[in-house]
């Protein structure tokens, strides 16, 4: 089985569009995740059927309870994280501000906060509507530890794939460089860059590449929007050059992206015959082999 993560240094270069199109050549050939779990939005093109559902608990929350509250204010005044107010001659605990820290639980004299099990959003499994099993996930509103959401949706598509003996995983992975990028990356055979062709696009290539390094990870690159600046195009190919990184693909500009996402659709179900051969030949390198 070979995982492969699709990735960015941030939003709005065509990742997602990319990783939609790989999944609706693939069909049931590979397990789809969608590890954006901020902002998850593959379940909006994959159309899913839910086959189960899972709340996801991390961290602890503090509960007051007021039958034994005695309004003393201790724990309004200690909170560390501005996270208790008072409100109509009671304290009350913002969830939101509330980072479990368990001070106010250990000061409280009578005894009267506990800590509970922090829901901080729910998984789901489904089949999507090119046959793929799909994993993905949606973070609470507020909330953090997206990382460790990240590594539940990667270890169920692991799950599933082994249970169902497909060759190929297709991880839409998150935005950026941060801890849920880490998480996304981890036991990921092969990584695609989906970059374009500007300084930014090169800059968020270069801190991503220093990551798929650090962890000796191979990777691969798509140029998405190559013809928007010429220099940064030659720019990102030369530096793939440098970091033997393959550059699969350079994709015109073409409204195709957001057309296609527009009405729901996949690049796959798009009428630009050129943009479509683009997807089949990454999908052949990514495929090779199995
Ligand atoms: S657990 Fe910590 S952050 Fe949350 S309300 Fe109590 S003191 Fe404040
Ligand atoms: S420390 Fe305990 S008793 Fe005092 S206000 Fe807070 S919850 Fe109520």
């Amino acid at each position: 089985m070979k995982e492969i993560v699709i990735m960015s240094g941030k939003g709005g270069t065509g990742k997602t569009s990319i990783t939609a199109a790989l999944g609706a050549l693939a069909g049931s050939k590979a397990v789809m995740a969608d590890c954006d779990v901020d902002a998850a939005n593959l379940h909006l093109l994959f159309d899913p059927q839910v086959e189960h559902e899972e709340d996801f608990y991390s961290g602890k929350k503090a509960v007051i309870d007021y039958d034994l509250c005695t309004d003393c204010g201790i724990c309004e005044e200690k909170c560390a994280f501005d996270a208790i107010h008072w409100q109509d001659g009671r304290v009350v605990i913002n969830d939101v501000s509330c980072e479990g820290c368990s001070v106010c639980f250990h000061l409280c004299p009578v005894d009267a906060i506990r800590m509970e099990d922090n829901l901080a959003g729910k998984w789901y499994r489904a089949k999507s509507r090119f046959d793929n099993p799909f994993v993905y996930a949606h973070l609470g509103i507020g909330q953090e530890n997206s990382g460790k959401l990240v590594s539940k949706v990667k270890q169920e598509a692991k799950k599933v794939a082994e249970e169902l003996q497909r060759p190929f995983i297709f991880v839409d992975g998150p935005p950026g460089v941060g801890c849920p990028v880490i998480s996304s990356l981890s036991n990921a055979d092969h990584i695609l860059i989906v970059t374009e062709a500007t300084e930014s696009g090169l800059h968020d290539l270069q801190r991503l590449v220093e990551l798929t390094e650090y962890f000796k990870l191979s990777a691969s690159c798509v140029i998405n929007k190559n013809d928007l600046n010429e220099e940064s195009d030659r720019a990102i190919s030369a530096f793939c050059r440098e970091h033997n990184i393959p550059v699969v693909e350079r994709i015109p500009f073409h409204p195709a992206f957001y057309e296609t996402l527009e009405q729901g659709k996949t690049l796959i179900e798009s009428d630009n015959k050129e943009i479509i051969a683009k997807i089949e030949h990454i999908y052949q390198y990514l495929t090779k082999g199995e």
